[in-house]
């Protein structure tokens, strides 16, 4: 090969290189949640968006109108419908029933590695096997540790992300985003909320069971982004949503993606959903 094809090749590589840079530093920091974006979905944002700016023109014209100190709508991390001793409440009640699931529903369940134990891993992870079973009773052990240890501190609106030194660049629309973490950042566990987190049922529960079907909630969220963490499941994205998650079951990388590992904990049942 002449020195021109050398150079050529050299430089290629070169590109190559600093393109995988970029993508392992985007996949290691925000893992970002995608809501649907059906019509009706679609519609509750535009509203929430036209609420929002209806009440920042507001402020801007109505001089007599002072906001008492704490009570600024850009402060909100659910604005414009939630104040954030409201979001805390309803964040630390969804951390409870995390920890619930995985205390007194999951963790039994891998102990008794009975024949529905091993049922449900084989749904999600397409084996289920004994170092599958130590896989997920460690890094379930580790989430229960994590989700224990929040507190209001640790959530804040995902525009605020990229104001905080988390190690991670937090750029993508925070309307579509619904909530991200870095996964190095085992210090603060910041955890960022989008928008569409807000718009998101609490859970997927059928009403009047303790079944869950299929689909997004805040449940299933505050979960998936707890898995993501280093010193849990350093979990990333392959599929997003539970249904495409266990149509993935058979992919090995099953193991670490974090709605595999969300619906598992929260037993979402295929039956059940519509
Ligand atoms: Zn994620």
């Amino acid at each position: 090969m002449n020195s021109f094809l050398w150079l050529a090749l050299h430089r290629l590589l070169e590109r190559f290189a600093a393109w995988l840079t970029v993508v392992r530093v985007t996949r290691a920091c925000s893992r970002l949640r995608l809501a649907p974006t059906s019509p009706a979905a679609m519609a509750v944002w535009a509203t929430a968006a036209a609420e929002d700016e209806l009440a920042a023109f507001k402020k801007t014209v109505d001089k007599n109108v002072t906001h008492p100190p704490g009570a600024e709508l850009a402060e909100r991390i659910c604005r414009p419908n939630m104040t954030n001793k409201e979001f805390c409440a309803m964040v630390l009640k969804l951390r409870d029933q995390a920890v619930a699931f995985i205390a007194k529903q999951r963790l039994p369940e891998l102990e008794r590695w009975d024949k529905d134990a091993q049922a449900r891993v084989q749904e999600w992870f397409g084996v289920a096997d004994q170092s599958m079973r130590e896989h997920l009773q460690k890094g379930l052990a580790a989430c229960k540790r994590v989700l224990e240890g929040l507190g209001c501190e640790n959530f804040i609106r995902y525009s605020e992300a990229s104001n905080k030194n988390l190690g991670c660049i937090f750029s993508s629309d925070p309307v579509v985003t619904v909530a991200a973490v870095c996964k190095p950042d085992t210090a603060t566990r910041t955890i960022a909320i989008g928008l569409s987190f807000c718009d998101l049922p609490e859970n997927m529960l059928i009403y009047d069971t303790n079944i869950i079907r299929d689909g997004d909630s805040k449940l299933l969220t505050l979960i998936h982004e707890v898995t993501h963490f280093d010193d849990t499941f350093s979990s990333f994205d392959p599929w997003y949503g539970t249904k495409h998650a266990r149509d993935h079951a058979e992919d090995p990388r099953s193991r670490v993606n974090a709605d595999s590992i969300a619906a598992y904990i929260l037993g979402v049942v295929a039956k059940a959903s519509k």
